[in-house]
């Protein structure tokens, strides 16, 4: 997850290098530009719950995280970017509990 992925173009078409080998099938350039944009996407939101501390639709780190919501068993956190004003929610799951207090048996 180091390198970018990019396009690389062969005389039987386009193709999206990944670290991975240039195998092929060959596609149109289009459909790798969609095919490249859809990965890039995977890869900024797979960055971002990983390390929650930039914009991740310009790359800023001047965002704010405010008011927290619940809904069922998950919270949400608006965040907002002061950068390019784009405004989004964290989304928290629950994964576990542990008790705090015994209560009477
Ligand atoms: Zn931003």
């Amino acid at each position: 997850m180091t390198e970018e992925p990019e396009i690389v173009e062969r005389s039987s078409g386009y193709w999206i290098v990944d670290n991975g080998p240039i195998d092929g099938p060959f596609i149109e350039l289009s459909e790798a530009s969609k095919q490249l944009e859809k990965l890039s996407e995977i890869r900024r939101d797979a960055a971002y719950v990983k390390n929650p501390n930039f914009c991740p639709f310009c790359r800023s780190d001047e965002i704010d995280a405010t008011k927290l919501e619940t809904f069922e068993n998950m919270v949400f956190q608006w965040v907002r970017c002061d950068t390019c004003e784009t405004e989004w929610h964290d989304i928290y799951e629950l994964t576990g509990y542990e008790e705090v207090i015994a209560g009477r048996e």
